[in-house]
């Protein structure tokens, strides 16, 4: 039995978000005797968004990429799960309000990740299809066996609109789903789809910058092209989009494609809940912090992830917002959290470069290491990057469904999941 004293000095924490850093950090204090612990996340999953595309191209189920909340914390003594989405911050009486109720906290951390960012066109928020979510991903999934369904009663002209797919945005989102995308047409669509002409079908990616995979080194990029048009992506690089109305895209150079369908992957930002002050807000859109994590002027409210910004003299615009950068920023928080128990001082982040990696297709990737400086392609970096993304996966169960439906597909060349659920669809229809 806890005395009165114990339960006084046992802190709650707070985390908003249970994408990689809050989880971790949840994790991490999990049956930690000193601190209580309530994780509150709008969904009551955790979705593993680096293999989003694949579910929207209908390789992996939507359950393979998610893992119930509940279910990792069924045991814990000191971790609280509730669904709910955050609407406002009262930093300083130490509350939150969510969709389901208000809380009170001792420490507060913000895990909140990023949103797409259509810099401020809401023509583009309007028709194009985001894939910042695994039900964003089905959708796009949806979109596009509904197209090809249509396309068998439409018209020539019309055929050609609703097969052709824009991919704004040539990061590692916009590379990896144009080359599934172009694998399926070359593998799949043309046996589940007799009727239509897949020839007709343009791919198209493109990229405001001069290369893709910017973050990545020149021989990466060059590689990543190389592959996408090898597979038959119309690559765009120095094309920046001006408007899109849901059938015409106008470009900057007053050119234009006709598409249906547009997947908007051109950028993200931090996704702040309201009660930040705008002090504390970077350019970028993301909450300040110090190498502890702090928020600017705050003890007890910290941020992490995608939604955090530090700034330091080698990273400037702050530090990439990747998977491994969320994960390591929690396990900090999580030993400092242990410090404070000790009286002992807090540790700085310290960010370690990682490296780099991203898919085209089968046998066609391209990582570059840090550690050594080296970059590779092939068939080597392609089984690196597989091996990295089921070893990140959350649960046994789905690593081993990833991995034999990966199998699968090297296998047969098929897609196994081409489900159409048309209650889905968010978007207006689009102007044919
Ligand atoms: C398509 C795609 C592919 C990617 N591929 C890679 C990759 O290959 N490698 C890599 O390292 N990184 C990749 N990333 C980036 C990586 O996913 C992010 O850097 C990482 O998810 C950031 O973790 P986070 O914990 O900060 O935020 P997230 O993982 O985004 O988690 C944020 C959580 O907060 C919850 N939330 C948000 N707002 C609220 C609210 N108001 N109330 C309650 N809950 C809320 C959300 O539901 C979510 O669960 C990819 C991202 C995308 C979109």
């Amino acid at each position: 039995m806890s005395t009165e004293n114990e339960i006084q000095s046992i802190k709650h924490i707070v985390i908003i978000g249970a994408g990689f850093a809050g989880l971790k950090l949840a994790r991490k204090l999990n049956n930690h005797p000193s601190y209580k612990i309530t994780l509150i996340d709008k969904n009551n999953y955790h979705q593993f968004q680096p293999l989003f595309y694949q579910v929207a191209m209908a390789n992996l189920d939507a359950s393979n990429i998610s893992f119930p909340l509940r279910n990792i914390f069924q045991k814990s003594k000191n971790v609280t799960i509730r669904v709910a989405t955050v609407t406002n911050i009262n930093a300083e009486i130490n509350t939150l309000e969510t969709s389901n109720g208000d809380f009170t906290y001792d420490y507060l951390v913000i895990a909140t990740g990023a949103v797409t960012n259509y810099f401020g066109n809401a023509s583009i928020e309007k028709y194009c299809f985001p894939m910042k979510s695994t039900w964003e991903a089905l959708e796009i999934r949806n979109i596009l066996l509904t197209h090809f369904e249509e396309a068998i009663a439409a018209d020539n002209a019309n055929t050609k609109k609703l097969l052709s797919v824009v991919i704004v945005g040539g990061g590692p989102t916009g590379v990896e789903l144009s080359g599934a995308l172009a694998e399926m047409k070359i593998d799949t669509l043309p046996l589940e789809y007799p009727e239509l002409d897949f020839t007709e079908m343009k791919i198209y990616l493109l990229e405001g910058s001069a290369k893709l995979l910017s973050a990545m080194s020149e021989a990466s990029s060059l590689k990543a092209n190389e592959y996408l048009q090898k597979l038959g992506v119309t690559v765009m690089l120095n094309t920046i989009v001006k408007d899109y109305n849901g059938s015409q895209i106008l470009l900057q150079d007053a050119t234009s494609i006709e598409s249906t369908f547009v997947i908007w992957a051109a950028g993200v930002k931090g996704n702040i809940p309201k009660g930040i002050k705008t002090d504390f807000i970077s350019k970028s859109h993301q909450i300040k912090t110090d190498s502890f994590h702090r928020v600017i002027s705050k003890e007890n409210i910290f941020a992490l992830g995608d939604v955090a910004f530090i700034e330091s003299d080698l990273y400037p615009k702050g530090y990439p917002q990747l998977a491994s950068v969320a994960i390591d920023q929690a396990q900090n928080l999580a030993n400092n959290f242990l410090r404070l128990v000790k009286n002992l001082p807090l540790v700085p982040y310290q960010y370690i470069n990682k490296g780099s990696m991203a898919t085209v297709g089968r046998n066609k990737a391209v990582v570059d290491l840090a550690i050594p400086k080296l970059s590779f392609h092939g068939f080597f970096a392609w089984f690196i990057w597989m091996t990295l993304h089921l070893f990140l996966l959350i649960g046994f169960k789905n690593r081993l469904i990833v991995f034999i439906n990966w199998i699968y597909k090297y296998i047969t060349h098929r897609q196994s999941l081409a489900l159409l659920f048309p209650s889905i669809n968010s978007k207006p229809e689009p102007k044919i």
